[in-house]
């Protein structure tokens, strides 16, 4: 079969274990569809071929000796600010284009022990900073549906990637919606897990109370296949949280008796594009009609979620972003006199504009003096915004909104004017000061380019978002479209 590439992983996993296929085939069969679809879509930084074909040599040994897990011998792409041991992870920055780490992200040791194989490394907004994958400092994505469009970001390379078939998954990270926006823009399942649940342990920090680890995926039922794998406590990251991990596939019931949905009448404001509303009131029309209740609802404080995250996370990304300094690792400036001069210069050349932008903004909110006004009040709001949702979910199993108000824009569209950017992420921002869980699943397209819809629970309840995402899946195809390459 020369289109092994265009399987999921449950079907590439049953053939892996009834001995159909060996992970060797699967592999050689996803490595030749990205050389010839990465001169299109750009979604790699590197792609670690001879990495892939060992792993996949070593998965095939695996299964011969009777082990064959879900993701055994499966390809899969991992975005590039997780640590990769002996494989580059650039953050797609200057900064740490040089970057080989000594030690792998704890997600991808955890891929790595159930005998994953990793194909690559996916491209993103330079230290996941953007909405587009333009603020990559290398090159950027192109959205697989239409070449002129952006996939959305920062994870654009891996919901790219996945969209084109160039792996059966990825993964992401999420600080404001770096899953789910680009899942949306480019017609997959993403997962942005409760904070805590997925350890952040190597994962490169940008905003380290709102970042989380999360799948990409060609549908529901390999979201929960990945969750299974990658969710749990981990000693080494301290807000990695000792919840039980269920099993997710357990979830996958296509029905929706008793089933409350929240409808938020703040992400319905004007502004946003017809066809997306429409797509979301079609789709509650469909889950109404499989058993769920539909209350529309109000969130009041979300009008200020843009606001805080733009306090909250230029600040911790001003202090985490601090260890650049041209010593400890990454990119170095080397003709200074002094070793103010070389950190400066480290600096100035290492970090690209949005960076820069976002240090700035988050130094002058710390600074002492202005710490009250900005960082201090961002916080309180935070928690208003927190009881927002809890008061909501008191009575509702989930809340459903557009993952972003509109479809994919035009690659350099909004390059120049950062407040355009910023406002494709007012749809899932609040998900991360909440610290709760949502997903984005394919609802639908406009003028060929592709709809999102979200689900947001309450912690830990991520169950509860894939039923409902499963349910809403067996009953609609857009998940099964792929964009003609
Ligand atoms: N687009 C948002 C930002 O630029 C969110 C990015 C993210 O989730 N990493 O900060």
């Amino acid at each position: 079969m020369d289109s092994l590439y265009s399987l999921t992983i449950h079907e590439a996993h049953r053939l892996l274990a009834t001995r159909q296929v060996r992970s060797l085939e699967l592999t050689k069969s996803v490595l030749a569809r990205l050389a010839r679809v990465e001169p299109k879509i750009h979604a790699c930084v590197t792609i670690t071929e001879e990495l892939a074909l060992r792993q996949a040599e070593e998965a095939d040994r695996r299964i011969q000796a009777g082990d064959c897990q879900p993701l055994t011998g499966v390809p899969v792409l991992i975005k590039d600010n997780m640590c990769t041991q002996g494989v580059r992870t650039t953050c797609s920055s200057r900064m740490l284009d040089n970057f080989v780490p000594p030690y792998n992200a704890t997600v991808v040791e955890m891929l790595n022990r159930l005998g994953a194989v990793m194909v690559g490394k996916t491209n993103m907004d330079e230290f996941a900073m953007g909405s587009s994958t333009e603020n990559s400092a290398f090159f950027p994505t192109h959205n697989p549906w239409d070449l002129g469009y952006v996939p959305g970001g920062s994870s654009g390379g891996s919901a790219a990637a996945v969209a084109a078939d160039e792996a059966f998954y990825a993964l992401g990270s999420d600080t404001g919606g770096s899953i789910r926006q680009p899942a949306g823009f480019c017609s997959v399942v993403g997962l942005k897990p409760t904070y805590g649940r997925v350890s952040r342990y190597g994962l490169v920090a940008f905003a380290s109370s709102l970042d989380q680890i999360g799948p990409l995926t060609k549908d529901v039922t390999d979201c929960a296949l990945v969750m299974n794998s990658i969710s749990g406590h981990d000693p080494r990251d301290s807000t990695s949280i000792r919840e039980p991990v269920p099993d997710y596939t357990h979830a996958l019931v296509s029905d929706l008796k008793g089933v409350r949905l929240g409808v938020p009448e703040e992400y319905f404001a004007p502004g946003m594009q017809e066809e997306v509303r429409g797509a979301i009131e079609a789709a509650l029309a469909e889950l109404r009609r499989m058993g769920a209740t539909v209350e529309r609802l109000s969130l009041p404080h979300t009008r200020y979620a843009l606001a805080v995250y733009y306090i909250i996370a230029p600040s911790e990304a001003s202090a985490n972003l601090a260890r650049y300094d041209g010593v400890k690792y990454g990119y170095s400036y080397r003709d200074a006199g002094t070793i103010w001069e070389a950190t400066e210069k480290t600096r100035q050349f290492g970090f690209g504009p949005e960076v820069k932008r976002r240090i700035m903004l988050g130094t002058y909110a710390l600074s002492a003096g202005y710490y009250d006004a900005y960082y201090l009040k961002a916080q309180k709001v935070r928690s208003l915004i927190r009881r927002d949702f809890d008061q909501a979910l008191e009575h509702c199993d989930a809340l459903v909104t557009p993952t972003s108000p509109t479809v994919p824009f035009k690659l350099g569209q909004r390059v120049d004017d950062p407040l355009q950017m910023y406002l494709s992420d007012v749809c899932t921002l609040s998900v991360n000061i909440a610290g709760i869980p949502a997903i984005s699943i394919p609802a639908g397209f406009a003028g060929g380019l592709p709809i999102g819809m979200q689900l947001m629970g309450r912690p830990f309840s991520e169950e509860t978002l894939l039923r409902i995402a499963f349910a809403y899946e067996q009953i609609t195809d857009w998940h099964k479209r792929r964009p003609a390459l």
